[in-house]
């Protein structure tokens, strides 16, 4: 398929909760190639929705490294913060429809349950503030067919139980913010880390109930660091050094299993991307939860 005329549009949704280290480049990397060799286009959604976790220009800081790294994205950034229209939108939706309610359950409770809600404030009349506001859940089993790691399912009410869409503190869960976006801005495939598969049933749900179009998933596997740890910006993975920008690219596209040749150990960022895309071979990707790699 030629450029401009695919209907496939991908996209990297990054949290600025700090600097972009190989974990995020990886999940960067893979959608920007699986959307450029599919012909498609390549959106950049910031999602900034928790200002307590996000150190001053960290939003800035990930951009400028992507630009750095040879990953141009199309259009105009979103940045979630500015979409809080939508996503109270997307709560009436749910509320007219039955389905959420207020729960001030402590976190010690959930705990007690290990995580996995028991629908305790489903039927209370009055729930004083502050509360958050839970999606009632259905007991069945909910599928996806993953593009890398293949068939995977989660009945909701063994996984998590009825969950939180907005929080006690009034910020709005990744799950709904998330699905309102990726409907809005048309996204047809989403290729990021491993660590949010078990998200992807949540997500399909709330795709159900608010009426969206369900897009394609591939989770890549996640860098771990020598103990089995994901690489995580909590986790103070080092920030990418962006003076090596090229080795960086070669040495996330050998991790995704596309086998950059030796004689592009040289290469530039752009000549690494052109290969890249040519030889782009989602496949080829290892059907694996984590990868540990030594971060030098
Ligand atoms: N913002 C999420 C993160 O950085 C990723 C969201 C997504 O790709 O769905 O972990
Ligand atoms: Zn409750």
């Amino acid at each position: 398929m030629s450029p401009g005329t695919s209907a496939y549009i991908g996209r990297f949704a990054p949290s600025p909760s700090g600097a972009l280290h190989f974990g995020s480049l990886l999940a960067a990397l893979a959608s920007f190639l699986d959307a450029r060799a599919c012909g498609g286009q390549w959106l950049l959604r910031m999602e900034d929705l928790d200002p307590a976790r996000e150190p001053p220009g960290a939003a800035d800081q990930i951009l400028y490294l992507l630009e750095h790294l040879g990953l141009h994205w199309d259009g105009p950034v979103v940045y979630q913060s500015e979409r809080q229209a939508a996503y109270a939108d997307a709560l009436e939706q749910l509320r007219e429809a039955g389905l959420v309610f207020p729960c001030d359950c402590t976190r010690k409770r959930m705990r007690q349950l290990e995580n996995v809600y028991d629908g305790h404030c489903r039927k209370r009349a009055q729930v004083p503030e502050p509360h958050a506001l839970r999606l009632r859940i259905e007991n069945r089993e909910i599928t996806l067919s993953d593009q890398i790691q293949g068939c995977y399912g989660q009945n909701l009410s063994q996984e998590c139980g009825d969950f939180i869409i907005r929080r006690k503190d009034g910020l709005i869960a990744y799950q709904l913010a998330v699905v309102v976006d990726d409907a809005w801005q048309n996204i047809s495939h989403i290729v990021r880390g491993f660590d949010l598969l078990d998200s992807t049933p949540r997500q399909l749900y709330l795709q159900e109930k608010l009426g969206l179009p369900l897009p394609r998933y591939a989770h890549i596997p996640v860098a771990s660091d020598a103990m089995g740890q994901k690489l995580s910006k909590q986790h103070f993975a080092r920030p990418l050094d962006q003076g090596r920008a090229a080795e960086h690219i070669h040495r996330a596209l050998e991790f995704l299993g596309q086998a950059p040749p030796p004689a592009l150990q040289q290469a530039t960022v752009e000549e690494l991307l052109a290969w890249g895309i040519e030889h782009w071979d989602i496949h080829e990707v290892p059907r694996l939860a984590t990868i540990p790699i030594n971060e030098d």
